[in-house]
């Protein structure tokens, strides 16, 4: 495992828990043998974003507190100013710790997170925190951008444990985790010693039992006074995932104080992409600034894209189609360089859309438009595609495989058009010319 993504943790951890080993990530090198689809399941796991709105720690929490879990007293700010009066209103005087905010955990070991005892050192650590650029191991070579420290109550904690829920998929339940050994090398613990890795399997119907999570509590040491609490957590972690429509929550560390209170100090949650319809109020957390910038875009016009490495940019309709074309990409020795799906509806204006969001991309050397006019007709395709082209001055190379309806007429627009385009009858050839293009 070379990388770990945004909750990287309960994916690995979901891995070893399947049989088959389906969740596993291969590592890039292996990736590249293994083909289309499960690169854009990789990459997408990687950055966490498949069907995933990623929220920030500071998001997460209230929603907890929401849910009936306890948190650490804490204000987000936005200048060095923000930072002061909000350490002055969480406590008179320190300690504090101010915490990056940004979309990747693994912040406590790249300097992301500091404990502060005077208001000085809040001042000054959110001073070189904002506007500062993170990387963390789970950021990867992509580093992001902290626009908002959170200031929170400096806690004494007397131990961390690990918590989550997701979904997992080959049993078909929600289930939790639970873990005595939580804190920042809580993937070592996953690695060496996977018998601290506790399960909790959810009925659907009947919920989180008390004796289960009793049971949990129980096997990762916790005396009575803090199971009676996990009690709790456990079915306010369970009810905001499921009201909410979460794809993940992770506490880590969840803590004992010295008082004996359990607090989630660290919080992540993705929500379910596709849910976000039915919560507005989730819905408006989203930060951009945290997302890839042409993922976004391609969000906000409602085209399927990822972004990926290679340098052959694609443009399909169908998402089967997209797959199929980025494997013959890759069977004749190139790479795509991002998956894209117009959809079924590929308009002119689509189309032209989608070839500037593609362009975007300073690594592409060649684009590749394998499309099918079933109901959106070839000519019409063929149109989109020369404005397109014409409206961007583009002069990279372009392959064009149309087929369908009206085909013959699309690929005369494309003939006499004057462009550089290339048209090919299939798609090994249309394949082939693309890699051919994109290696010059
Ligand atoms: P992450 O590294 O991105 O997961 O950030 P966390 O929020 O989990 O913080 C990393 C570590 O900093 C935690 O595991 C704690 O050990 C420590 N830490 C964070 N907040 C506090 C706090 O209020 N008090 C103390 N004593 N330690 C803290
Ligand atoms: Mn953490």
């Amino acid at each position: 495992m070379e990388r770990f993504c945004w909750g990287g943790f309960t994916i690995i951890i979901l891995a070893a828990l399947r049989r088959d080993g389906a969740a596993r990530i291969p590592a890039r090198r292996e990736r590249v043998k293994i083909g289309a689809f499960r690169d854009i399941i990789a990459t997408s796991l990687e950055k966490g974003d498949v069907n995933r709105m990623n929220l920030h720690e500071y998001q997460a929490k209230e929603l907890l507190h929401q849910f009936g879990v306890a948190i650490p007293a804490g204000i987000k700010a936005t200048s060095q100013q923000e930072a002061i009066e909000a350490a002055k209103e969480i406590r008179p005087s320190g300690p504090w710790v101010v915490k990056a905010q940004v979309h990747a955990g693994g912040r406590g070991k790249a300097g992301g997170v500091k404990f502060v005892r005077s208001i000085q050192d809040v001042e000054a650590q959110a001073g070189r925190l904002l506007g500062s650029i993170l990387h963390t191991h789970q950021t990867g070579p992509d580093a992001v951008k902290v626009h908002c420290p959170l200031i929170q109550d400096g806690v004494d904690i007397a131990k961390e444990y690990y918590l989550s829920c997701l979904v997992d998929r080959s049993k078909k339940r929600i289930i939790l985790i639970g873990s005595s050994e939580g804190g920042m090398d809580i993937e070592e613990v996953a690695a060496k010693t996977p018998e601290k890795i506790l399960t909790l399997t959810v009925d659907p119907i009947a919920g989180v039992q008390p004796y289960q999570a009793r049971d949990m509590g129980f096997k990762m040491g916790m005396d009575k006074k803090q199971i009676d609490q996990l009690v709790k957590v456990l079915g306010g972690i369970y009810n905001l995932f499921v009201q909410k429509d979460c794809s993940m929550v992770e506490i880590n560390p969840l803590i004992v104080t010295t008082e004996g209170q359990l607090m989630a100090l660290d919080a992540k949650v993705s929500l379910d992409d596709n849910a976000l319809y039915r919560h507005k109020d989730t819905a408006e957390l989203r930060d951009p600034t945290q997302e890839d910038e042409r993922e976004h875009i391609a969000h906000e016009i409602g085209l399927n894209y990822v972004a990926l490495d290679g340098n052959i940019g694609c443009m399909v309709n169908g998402a089967g189609l997209a797959m199929a074309t980025m494997d013959v990409i890759k069977l004749h020795g190139g790479e795509p360089a991002n998956f894209l799906d117009v959809g079924g509806g590929a308009t002119a204006e689509r189309v032209a859309r989608a070839f500037k969001l593609i362009l975007s991309s300073s690594k592409v050397k060649a684009i590749l438009v394998n499309i099918f006019g079933g109901i959106v007709r070839c000519d019409t395709i063929a149109e989109g595609i020369i404005a397109a082209v014409k409206e961007v001055g583009l002069t990279l190379p372009v392959v064009v495989r149309l087929q369908g309806t009206n085909v013959e007429a699309g690929r005369e627009m494309l003939a006499k058009s004057g462009m550089n385009i290339m048209a090919a009858d299939d798609l090994t050839s249309a394949a082939k010319l693309a890699v051919a293009a994109a290696a010059q």
